[in-house]
């Protein structure tokens, strides 16, 4: 069995052209252009990296990024008047704050200051509350790019049984509820698992979410399975040894190429959306 490749970056490229028409027609209907604000706090290089891609993609899409960057030693207090203050701004349609933030400050109070009409990343309390019970919230980006590439490849989840390695508020915590709101069996580990390989060689979908290079081995994944891998390590490998499973797994996302993408592809996407609602209602 050669494993079909959930290419997320073909996916991404294609829906950008999408998006492109969409951002052009809210232009032309209201001469507004949609904008994502971003927040960078520090000067970590690779947090720097990752907001400059996704201001990048904005603009390939025809939307405006602002910039916000904040010195490290920034306060909680002084992030939160900073994101009163996009909330606020009618001309800003979505709202990125670039995790991690430095440690002195507070980082849930501040993702859950984000309004709601804004969390396009998907990161408040109330968006991850809302979309667990199925209501209308913008998804966590990643867990949400992971659930487009599969529905875009026509993976069936209903009945199968999912296997998420990790549960943080940004990926595996959303990843499981989303898995479970498509009526997957979901099966969540993390660090005090006990027989973590016995849960994997169970599952039909492998979700690696872990943050350690190839800590998920070939051989505790069973023929056929989908693995899904969200992680990306110096060497180009993800959180799953992937290797070998190319001639075994029904479908894998490649490393890099699959999940990445589609995570910066969600964000523009839902910075879309949020754009058009804020027509409806102005
Ligand atoms: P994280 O916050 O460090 O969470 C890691 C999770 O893995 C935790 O829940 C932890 O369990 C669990 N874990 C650690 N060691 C384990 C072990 N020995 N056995 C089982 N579970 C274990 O990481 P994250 O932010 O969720 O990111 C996870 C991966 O996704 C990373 O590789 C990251 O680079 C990648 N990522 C990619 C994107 C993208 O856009 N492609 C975005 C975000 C993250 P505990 O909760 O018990 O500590």
């Amino acid at each position: 069995m050669t494993a079909l490749i959930l290419d997320g970056k073909a996916l991404a490229h294609k829906t950008e052209t999408e998006l492109a028409t969409r951002v052009a027609a809210i232009k032309a209907s209201s001469g507004v252009t949609p904008i994502l604000a971003t927040i960078l706090v520090g000067d970590d290089p690779a947090s720097a990296t990752y907001v400059k891609m996704k201001g990048n993609a904005c603009t390939r899409i025809g939307m405006d990024s602002l910039k916000v960057e904040l010195p490290k030693d920034t306060t909680t207090t002084q992030l939160l008047a900073k994101i009163r203050e996009l909330n606020a701004n009618p001309a800003v349609h979505g709202i990125l704050l670039q995790h991690p933030v430095p440690h002195q400050i507070d980082e849930r109070s501040c993702f859950d200051e984000i309004a709601l009409n804004k969390d396009v990343d998907g990161v408040t309390c109330l968006g991850f509350g809302r979309m667990a019970m199925g209501e209308a919230a913008y998804g966590c980006a990643t867990p949400k790019g992971i659930m487009r590439l599969l529905e875009a490849f026509d993976i069936p989840l209903a009945g199968k049984h999912a296997v998420v390695v990790g549960r943080s508020p940004i990926l595996g915590k959303p990843m499981a509820l989303m898995l479970l709101n498509a009526n997957a069996t979901v099966t969540i580990c993390h660090s005090k698992t006990v027989g973590l390989e016995d849960h994997i060689r169970r599952a039909d979908i492998v979700v690696g979410a872990v943050g350690k290079p190839e800590f998920i081995r070939a051989e505790w994944i069973k023929d056929g399975a989908v693995v899904v891998d969200a992680g990306y390590h110096p060497g180009g490998v993800g959180d799953i040894e992937l290797g070998p499973l190319m001639n075994r797994a029904a479908a894998i996302t490649p490393v890099p190429g699959g999940v990445g993408p589609m995570t910066i592809n969600t964000l523009i996407y839902q910075t879309v959306d949020a754009g058009e609602k804020s027509l409806q209602t102005s």
